[in-house]
């Protein structure tokens, strides 16, 4: 059965956070996160008669495409998010050695 996406994004968000509070910046890891992730488990319900998974935790109701197609867009947003994070400390880092050099 497929994880519930809007469960475990949400889950991914409390566990990132509490990782963030225990662990200092310098020794975290992403693949100790991801491990941390790799441990939820929000499975859904199939509902033979109508062909759609049921989150009994979050009341989502959705088919197969729709599960990934939420998870699709979750992952997505995660992963902008993460690359406007990159981006500005880029520029961050930049504009501090121009201003140095200047
Ligand atoms: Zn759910």
């Amino acid at each position: 059965m497929p994880n519930c996406p809007e469960c475990t994004a949400r889950e991914k968000k409390k566990i990132q956070a509490k990782y963030e509070a225990d662990v200092p910046e310098e020794d975290r890891s992403r693949d100790d996160l991801y491990k941390l992730f790799d441990e939820i488990d929000f499975p859904m319900k199939l509902d033979s008669a109508t062909k759609h998974f049921i989150c009994k935790r979050c009341g989502l109701y959705a088919t197969r495409e729709q599960v990934s197609d939420i998870k699709f867009k979750l992952n997505q947003r995660e992963k902008t998010r993460e690359d406007k994070q990159d981006d500005y400390l880029e520029w961050w880092q930049k504009s501090k050695k121009e201003k140095q050099e200047n």
